[in-house]
């Protein structure tokens, strides 16, 4: 679809600055549980990929695909690989005509591959549990639906996620190291997937 790669430009414009906007909360979550800097290094990772040349894309695939190379050499930490696999996977999984089914399809190869690479189980507090919460809401929201529903479903449901990590007990990345100490925080990763995923409501709802 032709506009799909002004879609993702907007998207992309719209993380460097929600990223920017928040990168001192983010490392104060990561600060309660971990070493501080998630904040600074999500926001490092897309003030790299919003300085490329869209002239050199011409499709949201390959844009996507060099969103996810310039995560994965920049945010650096645990998550800059799971963010670079995250949107590696979304861009060889992107479809021809994006709707709700298939988007749904998209996140959930994002999520398995994910997973894959940090080995995190839903319920391990991580940027996973909002995600895996996303996938099944929007399956849930059938092959029917508007994809504005779907991902608003989707959304909700990464938020309720979100918040429901500051009940449980870390079992990857550096917060595990804290063990039940790190019961009464949010995830920082569980925060800034589900901001990736707000902006994606935001943006890619145009698309139908
Ligand atoms: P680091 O922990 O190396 O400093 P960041 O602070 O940038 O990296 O990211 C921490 C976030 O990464 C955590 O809050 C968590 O959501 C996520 N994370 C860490 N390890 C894993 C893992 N193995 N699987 C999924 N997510 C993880
Ligand atoms: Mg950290």
């Amino acid at each position: 679809m032709g506009n799909e790669l002004s879609i993702i430009q907007g998207w992309l414009s719209e993380a460097r600055t929600a990223f920017n906007a928040c990168a001192t909360h983010l490392d104060e979550l990561d600060d309660a549980i971990g070493d501080g800097d998630h904040g600074s290094n999500m926001s490092r990772g897309f003030e790299a990929a919003s300085t490329m040349d869209y002239a050199t894309f011409n499709t949201a695939a390959k844009a996507l695909k060099q969103i996810g190379m310039t995560l994965l050499g920049t945010i650096g930490g645990a998550s800059g690989s799971l963010y670079g696999t995250f949107f590696l996977t979304m861009a060889s999984h992107w479809p021809s005509q994006v709707n709700a089914p298939r988007f749904a399809a998209l996140l959930r190869a994002a999520r398995d591959a994910v997973q894959a690479t940090g080995r995190a189980e839903v319920g391990d507090k991580t940027m996973v549990d909002p995600l895996d919460a996303a996938v099944k809401a929007m399956e849930a929201a059938g092959d029917d639906a508007h994809l504005l529903d779907s991902l608003r479903a989707g959304v909700d449901a990464a938020q309720a996620a979100r918040d429901a990590t500051r009940d449980m007990v870390a079992k990857r990345g550096r917060a595990a190291l804290l063990g039940e100490k790190s019961v009464g925080h949010i995830d920082p990763g569980a925060e800034s997937m589900t901001l990736v995923l707000e902006l994606s409501l935001r943006h890619l709802s145009d698309l139908g």
